[in-house]
């Protein structure tokens, strides 16, 4: 077996136990280990050749290769197949290499003409024709709604792109690998072959949220056959992995992507699409920002960065990947820690989840739940103390303190921001508790407040809490 010392080297190159001693080499290790060396052959561009790796020289290739896959997905660069590192491999992909043959940074392959064609050569059973016909439809008008391109389905005959659903090997040197895994491929603008979008038949296909939406795979994959390659901005339709979003919309990444190659879109309006928040950006402003069963989650559009004392690198990625139900933009949330539930607030609206469970129900109306006058339209911020069951919402200048127990706002509410919390700025956009201070956000400023003495003991950037050190 020609695989063997590459993965006695992979095994050789996990990470030993937290306390420095070397644990004993499992059967998921071992499994973990084809899973590192499949994922690097097949997206990375490691030799498959397996009697050279045990070479000095080899050995220190596949450390490159795993440090160039951790930093393209944005993980903690330590050249190990960490547990970071194992997660993202294991996710459902497009089976196109981020590196390699596929980037196209390289020589650039372009259709030399914008009038293309598409054929579906076959469809798949898993959803009624009109379906697939009304997704790759819609797939192939996002690309032309931002570019000169236009797209036009023939039935019969050689197309510029050629859709088929096939299963395994199907003769292109690329076979799929059953259910998950690899999703799909394509390859890049070309005579034959190029342009060709390839779905892997042992997926199922579905057009709702259920894996795998083939509009949002089809979208993606479209990309290549316009010659785009893989993109590290987790908010583009080309970043690798397959993340499900209701809404499947070129980012402003895309759009800059498939503009760079073809030029602007002869559109009086210039298409844009959502950029994706930076972690590290200092001007980051949050929506809202809570704990979660003892970690912190921060809210921006359609994204939450979350952090915990464990893992201090910061995790980006959709809200919907949680809480697919919950909108983007979420205005104020917090943890009510004696139930166990987070609750969501955009406009007049309120969801509560317990862990990644929205709860039944949802959304309510903050009027009727909580007893706000008609005048409070949204929440700005809300936090509960965890001691008292005292939640306080923060609504413009004014804040209000509700009851958990008794379900009912205190009397004598509202109350302005400034008398009991001095120094806290008009407009809160986020606030939350952590042993025992308050943390207030207004734009990129955060305020650490400690509600004993009604000081403001410290002011930082909105995105301290994210270990932007190494950025
Ligand atoms: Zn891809
Ligand atoms: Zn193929």
């Amino acid at each position: 077996m020609a695989r063997l010392p590459l993965l006695l080297l992979l095994l050789l190159l996990w990470d030993v136990g937290s306390h420095g001693f070397p644990t004993p080499i499992s059967e998921t290790q071992e499994q973990d280990a084809d899973i590192v060396q499949k994922y690097l052959e097949n997206y990375y561009n490691l030799k498959k050749d397996g009697e050279k790796i045990v070479k000095q020289k080899s050995q220190s290739t596949v450390v490159e290769k795993l440090k160039e896959m951790q930093k393209f997905f944005g993980l903690k660069v330590t050249g190990r197949p960490d547990a970071d590192t194992l997660n993202v491999m294991k996710k459902a992909r497009c089976g196109v290499p981020d590196v390699g043959q596929y980037v196209l940074t390289e020589g650039k392959p372009r259709w030399d003409r914008t009038d293309l064609t598409y054929r579906i050569e076959n469809y798949t059973p898993d959803l009624p024709r009109a379906e697939v016909d009304d997704a790759i439809d819609k797939s192939f008008q996002l690309w032309s709604d931002a570019s000169p391109l236009t797209f036009t389905k023939i039935f019969e005959g050689e197309a510029d792109i050629m859709i088929s659903f096939v299963r395994g090997d199907h003769r292109d040197n690329s076979p799929f690998d059953g259910p998950g895994g690899t999703l799909a491929h394509a390859f890049q603008p070309g005579p034959r072959l190029g342009g060709d979008t390839h779905f892997d038949e042992d997926e199922k296909w579905t057009s709702d949220f259920n894996d795998y939406n083939l509009h949002r795979v089809a979208a993606h994959e479209f990309g290549h056959s316009l010659g785009l390659a893989h993109s590290t901005d987790i908010g583009a339709l080309m970043y690798p992995t397959y993340i499900y979003t209701d809404e499947v919309q070129l980012s402003q990444d895309d759009i800059d992507g498939i503009q760079a190659i073809y030029g602007p879109s002869p559109n009086p309006i210039p298409p844009t699409g959502p950029q994706t928040p930076q972690p590290c950006d200092s001007k980051l402003t949050f929506d809202a920002v809570t704990t979660v069963r003892g970690e912190l989650m921060f809210f921006i559009d359609r994204f939450y960065m979350r952090v915990n004392s464990y893992f201090p690198e910061v995790e980006q990625n959709f809200i919907s990947i949680f809480w697919p139900s919950l909108p983007k933009g979420l205005e104020a949330a917090y943890e009510a820690a004696e139930r166990d539930e987070i609750r969501f607030f955009k406009g007049d609206k309120y969801w509560a989840a317990q862990g990644q469970d929205v709860l039944q129900g949802y959304p309510k109306n903050i009027h009727r739940s909580f007893g706000f006058p008609r005048t409070v339209s949204s929440i700005d911020a809300a936090v509960s103390d965890e001691e008292t069951g005292k939640t306080y919402f923060f609504v413009a200048d004014k804040y209000w303190r509700y009851d958990e127990y008794k379900q009912s706002m205190d009397p004598d509410f509202p109350r302005m921001i400034e008398e009991d919390f001095p120094g806290i700025e008009n407009k809160v956009d986020a606030v939350f508790q952590k042993d025992g201070f308050l943390y207030f956000f207004h734009g990129p400023r955060q305020f650490k407040f400690d509600p004993q003495t009604k000081r403001i003991l410290s002011v930082d950037k909105a995105n301290s809490w994210f270990n932007c050190r190494n950025y």
